[in-house]
């Protein structure tokens, strides 16, 4: 583990939101799964520094803290509790109830840390292995609290018994020193670093890549290639077999009779792919960028054909296209097509190409397209 394609996007970005609310590492690695080591290499950076200290799991820190404390911590889990029942998922529910906490009570020196443990304890999930808390409800205001299992005290509601009005000792001590929850909270970035990549928004970026790939139905090692994963620079070619790109497929696209060898209505698709590959590539768009675009887009404009051509066939298209992913020299290029104006693909080893595949789409779409002749 370690490599940020392991993770889901889902456990990254929790752990995004997790660093930005001073999160500590054991946190973020029970929240999250993330491995502790990659935790202090991605996830923490220079504007979201690890918090110093312990991080502060404490049974008893509920109980022995102020009543003002304990109260928002209990409308801060009573949050939670609702946010759960409408279905969030609990990393979801803490971090959502602990940004409502912060915006509801910013002086509040209940920290994220703490939060985590006091749902650990009442879920038993990440930190607790059981469950030691539950909600009961004050007989006075009506304020659900948290008390520790078979324990209900229905005289102990922290809501009912904290003086609103008076700052809390703890408030008070927010302006002379630092709590421990703004402690965590991130410095001010320094403009001359501004430019240094979070990594973690690098892993981030290409695990949504990834993602995206594969739900277009890139193949493994073209997701690698176009990823740019270190594992892509050790593919070599099999033994005896033709290859064109740096992904290594054997049998590629018969170049020397690529338009007598490649069915009319893939040679449409690849026209389309190859000309909006050709159009996003002038406008300074990264070749994975265009070549997933430019596959959608054919793929949208070309939805009803009965063979859809691959993705991995358009990947070759693009590299012997503009000479990249391995491909030394270009081999096919694009024409224009004097008679219908359309713009089509020609292998540059073929000697005599078939015409435009448009034009012959126009004279025999009955036979080539018949589900949209019907
Ligand atoms: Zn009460
Ligand atoms: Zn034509």
């Amino acid at each position: 583990m370690g490599s940020p394609s392991a993770y889901s996007l889902r456990a990254l970005e929790t752990a995004r939101q997790c660093v930005m609310l001073g999160a500590r590492l054991r946190t973020i690695a029970h929240i999250t799964g993330l491995t502790p080591g990659y935790i202090l290499r991605a996830v923490y950076c220079e504007r979201y520094p690890a918090p110093i200290g312990r991080p502060q799991y404490s049974e008893d820190f509920f109980f022995k803290t102020t009543r003002r404390l304990q109260a928002e911590a209990c409308f801060l889990a009573t949050h939670y509790r609702r946010l759960t029942s409408e279905g969030f998922r609990q990393a979801d529910a803490l971090i959502a109830a602990f940004r409502h906490h912060r915006a509801t009570q910013p002086e509040s020196t209940l920290g994220f840390d703490q939060a985590f443990f006091l749902i650990s304890r009442l879920d038993g999930i990440w930190a607790a292995t059981k469950s030691g808390l539950s909600f009961v409800e004050c007989l006075n205001c009506r304020s659900p609290y948290l008390a520790p299992h078979g324990m209900p005290q229905r005289d102990s509601c922290p809501v009912c018994r904290t003086d609103w009005r008076l700052k809390s000792r703890a408030r008070a001590r927010v302006r002379t020193s630092t709590p421990p929850a703004l402690a965590a909270d991130p410095p001010k970035p320094k403009r001359s670093r501004q430019d240094v990549p979070w990594q973690l928004d690098l892993d981030i970026a290409h695990v949504r890549l990834l993602g995206r790939l594969q739900q277009l139905g890139a193949g493994d090692r073209i997701c690698a290639v176009l990823a740019e994963e270190p594992r892509a620079q050790l593919f070599r070619a099999p033994r005896g077999r033709p290859t064109v790109t740096s992904a290594y497929i054997s049998r590629p696209m018969p170049l020397a009779a690529w338009s007598a060898k490649t069915e009319v209505t893939h040679r449409v698709q690849y026209a389309v792919f190859a000309s909006h590959f050709r159009r996003l590539v002038r406008l300074d768009v990264t070749p994975t960028e265009a070549m997933c675009s430019a596959f959608e887009t054919a793929r949208r404009a070309c939805r009803d054909y009965p063979k859809p051509v691959t993705f991995d066939r358009c990947f070759e298209v693009a590299a012997l296209l503009d000479a990249i992913w391995g491909v030394p020299a270009q081999q096919l290029e694009l024409l224009q097509c004097a008679s219908c104006g359309s713009h089509y693909l020609v292998s540059k080893a073929e000697p005599h190409p078939v015409g435009c595949p448009f034009c012959m789409l126009i004279q025999r779409h009955r036979t080539l397209l018949p589900t949209m002749a019907a």
